[in-house]
């Protein structure tokens, strides 16, 4: 493969025995079912299999896969050739359901893969992933603090995250430019319904891009000074400053003036 096409698919792999170590004791002894998604050469694949009855691996580089399929003969190993961003996930995971996730993720799609986990709470149970450092810091991100934006509120309505520990680039071959962090996410049942966050996080979206001004002009023209009033929230706040209730009350107002 060429190196744009490696570049691409994000195909740095670890070479660190301590580091691919730690990720793995980051997994629970339960369930005992693990989806690694990107196995890549195999580093942290051979770990997992230490500790897991079954291991599913989904690869989006076909050219990957014999080696990995002769590496790991005999073992719990099933690997497909998949891509995660668009392979269906009921069908993969609900007859053994619950799951853990483990992976190290492409910096390009990773926020993206780990968007289409971060909901399902019904197959999942806990997510171990290393991600760019600077995506950790947006998940982890609390109202107000730096990096605070939609990630952070999608992981307050589905999980409860937790930075475990930085890499360096020199723990990959080829070194990667940027840092990155592992972060454990233990999935939960969302405290809102799927209705109250689809229009939170609509609202979100449109506030954060505006996020210096104040409440009505950032949310213009999806709501007025009147109805962020009825809300509560003090027409003087800024969108970074809200959490994942705030928004839900400002979605919940719409929802009574503007019914659909
Ligand atoms: N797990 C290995 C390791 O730690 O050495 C490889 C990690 S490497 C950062 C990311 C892996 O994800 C690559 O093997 C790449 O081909 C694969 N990948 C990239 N995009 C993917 C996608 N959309 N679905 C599944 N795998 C993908």
């Amino acid at each position: 493969m060429g190196r744009p096409k490696r570049r691409q698919l994000g195909q740095n792999f670890l070479i660190d025995p301590q580091v691919i170590q730690r990720i793995a004791t980051l997994t629970k002894p339960n369930p005992p079912r693990v989806l690694e998604i990107g196995p890549g050469r195999g580093a942290l694949t051979g770990v997992l299999l230490e500790r897991f009855d079954r291991v599913l691996a989904l690869e989006v580089d076909a050219g990957l896969i014999p080696s990995l399929e002769t590496n790991f003969a005999g073992t719990a190993l099933e690997v497909r050739s998949s891509d995660a961003l668009k392979e269906p996930l009921d069908p993969l995971l609900e007859a053994e359901k619950p799951w853990q996730v483990a992976a190290n993720l492409p910096y390009s799609v990773g926020t993206a893969i780990l968007r289409r986990l971060l909901p399902r709470h019904d197959l999942i149970t806990r997510i171990v992933v290393m991600l760019q450092a600077e995506v950790v810091d947006r998940l982890v991100a609390e109202p107000s603090g730096s990096g605070h934006g939609l990630l952070a509120l999608e992981r307050a309505a589905y999980a409860e995250a937790s930075v475990a520990f930085d890499v360096p680039p020199a723990a990959f071959r080829p070194q990667p430019k940027v840092h990155s962090t592992v972060t454990v996410i233990d999935l939960k049942p969302p405290e809102f319904s799927e209705e109250e966050l689809k229009s939170a996080f609509h609202l979100a979206s449109h506030g954060l891009n505006r996020a210096r001004k104040t409440l009505p002009n950032a949310l213009k023209p999806l709501m007025d000074l009147d109805q962020i009033e009825r809300s509560g929230l003090d027409p003087g706040d800024r969108p970074g400053t809200l959490d994942l209730a705030d928004w839900v009350r400002l979605a919940q107002v719409v929802k009574i003036r503007e019914p659909q």
